[in-house]
């Protein structure tokens, strides 16, 4: 055995090999997928502790399986003769090659550390929000912080702390190219937001009357279950399942999840959040099978699976023409909502509010709450910032850019979850590259397409669907995710198309809500 051996397999063995060696790394995230899921919806909290255990000896034998030497020499050879291999087999071995340089980096104690250490670290983050007690959580957010700053220090070539958990998630991206871009979109958002805010707290968009002792979840469940149908999500290879803080995941071609969060008296809540998690459903849904049981079997990165949830979210579920077609549906399970019209419905779902809490932001605001996030943590890492000292910073931040002063630590510091569950950096950027692209994207597909608002009130979504299949779903991980933007919207990563469709949409909102 060794290198010899390999050098006269002849190819097609050599990548049955690497397919067998790959496929069952893809088992062992599969079952840890499984694991997060439960540990999201249905595990007792006793288990909570034990789970982190699970996932981390999971984490690790993924990680020597995805190092071990021979996977390394077979990619090599398969490598050197690239130019011999089929399309679909030259971008296996390109991007497990990147996966696999990645995670030589460092050892495989390293990531099982993480995964423990964050498991403790969000047992005590839960505590700490229910106490509003920031100190509790304190001490792991400070061992956080060196685990994230020892992660940056196994890629040495890096420019900033922040770039290798960065380009992790999205990749390409620099601190470097996201610093001044943010800088621009918050630049943008600040008087956007000051010209189209109304005063005072939202109220409940959607208000809806409770089932009862079900606590309102049947209807809202029934009801955006067949809306996540319509738009295509396909619940032969899918279901949905109640979650404090939902999320879309996929264990198999043939099995993607979707979790939502109901708030009975407001329907806005369930419907919201199960558009955004359909939208990465379907782009999950929407892989080339034959991807299936390697690494191209995923969205291509953070920013460009959060377009897609942000792009059926808003661009479609908070269009007016969505409203036309949606409405007749939603008066039929709620009868309390007949004195709506589409246009007071559309109103209604598209206020922009100065609130506190990122994941019930409205499209105005949105940004301005990723980007407070992304700034403390690069602070953070840079050394600008103590642990001690981020609260009265995130309370300064939310004065300065959204005019709000939060009330305590659960609706400040403590309201997310990413710093308390994992390593700090490469979390945030995602979302506001993501709702950047989601009108890059829309843009390009209305372009290709004709006008989608009146496909939408006509309750046809399977063109846009398809497009997006087509041009996005379909090829995984196959090219970087900057080419692909790039080839399918014909521009690199532009605010433009995002600030123009805010910009309209809401000179439009806000005239309509002062006019008579
Ligand atoms: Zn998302």
């Amino acid at each position: 055995m060794g290198g010899a051996y390999h050098a006269r397999m002849p190819l097609d063995r050599a990548m049955e090999r690497l397919r067998e060696r790959v496929r069952e790394i893809d088992d062992l995230q599969a079952a840890a997928s499984l694991m997060y899921w439960d540990q999201n919806t249905y595990l007792p909290r006793g288990g909570g502790v034990a789970r982190g255990r699970h996932l981390a000896t999971l984490e690790r034998l993924s990680h020597e399986r995805l190092v071990d030497p021979e996977v390394r020499r077979l990619l090599e050879g398969l490598s050197a003769r690239a130019d011999e291999l089929a399309p679909l087999e030259r971008d296996l071995v390109r991007v497990l090659g990147r996966d696999v340089e990645r995670a030589t980096r460092y050892p495989s104690s390293f990531m099982a550390t993480v995964t423990e250490h964050a498991a403790a670290s969000y047992d005590a983050w839960a505590r700490a929000r229910e106490a509003d007690d920031y100190e509790l959580v304190a001490p792991y957010l400070e061992r956080t912080l060196e685990l994230s700053r020892q992660y940056a220090g196994y890629f040495p070539e890096a420019a900033h702390l922040a770039d290798p958990l960065i380009d992790a998630a999205d990749e390409g991206m620099t601190v470097a190219e996201l610093r001044p871009l943010f800088a621009r979109l918050r630049d943008a958002l600040v008087p956007l937001v000051a010209a189209t805010a109304m005063a005072g707290p939202a109220a409940p968009a959607l208000p809806v009357e409770a089932d009862g002792e079900a606590g309102g979840e049947a209807r809202q469940l029934q009801l955006t279950l067949r809306l996540a149908q319509v738009l295509g999500y396909d619940l032969e290879r899918g279901r949905q399942d109640l979650a404090p803080h939902p999320f879309a995941i996929r264990m198999a071609h043939g099995d993607v999840r979707v979790t939502t969060r109901v708030d009975p008296g407001d329907l806005a809540e369930a419907l919201f959040s199960t558009l955004h998690e359909v939208g990465h459903a379907l782009y999950e849904q929407g892989l080339e099978p034959r991807l299936e049981g390697t690494p191209l079997a995923s969205g291509v990165s953070a920013g460009v699976h959060e377009s897609q949830s942000r792009l059926w979210e808003n661009l479609v579920g908070r269009s007016r023409g969505f409203w036309r077609f949606a409405l007749p549906l939603v008066q039929a399970s709620f009868p309390e909502l007949a004195h709506l019209d589409p246009e007071r419905a559309y109103r209604a779902v598209n206020q922009v509010r100065r609130t506190l809490i990122r994941t019930e932001a409205d499209e105005v605001t949105y940004n301005l709450h990723v980007i407070v996030r992304f700034d403390l943590e690069l602070a953070l890492l840079e050394g600008r910032l103590s642990v001690v000292d981020l609260p009265e910073a995130w309370c300064e931040r939310y004065r300065r850019d959204l005019g709000v002063v939060p009330r305590g630590h659960a609706d400040g510091v403590l309201q997310d979850v990413h710093w308390f569950s994992g390593l700090l950096g490469g979390a945030f950027q995602g979302y506001a590259i993501g709702n950047v692209l989601s009108a890059q994207f829309f843009a390009a597909a209305s372009a290709a397409l004709g006008d989608l608002e009146t496909q939408f009130a006509a309750g046809s979504f399977e063109g846009l669907h398809a497009w997006l299949r087509e041009h996005v779903y379909l090829h995984g991980r196959r090219r970087p995710p900057m080419a692909l933007v790039k080839q399918v919207t014909g521009q690199s990563l532009t605010l433009e198309p995002y600030l123009d469709y805010l910009r309209e949409k809401y000179a439009d909102v806000a005239a309509a809500a002062v006019s008579p």
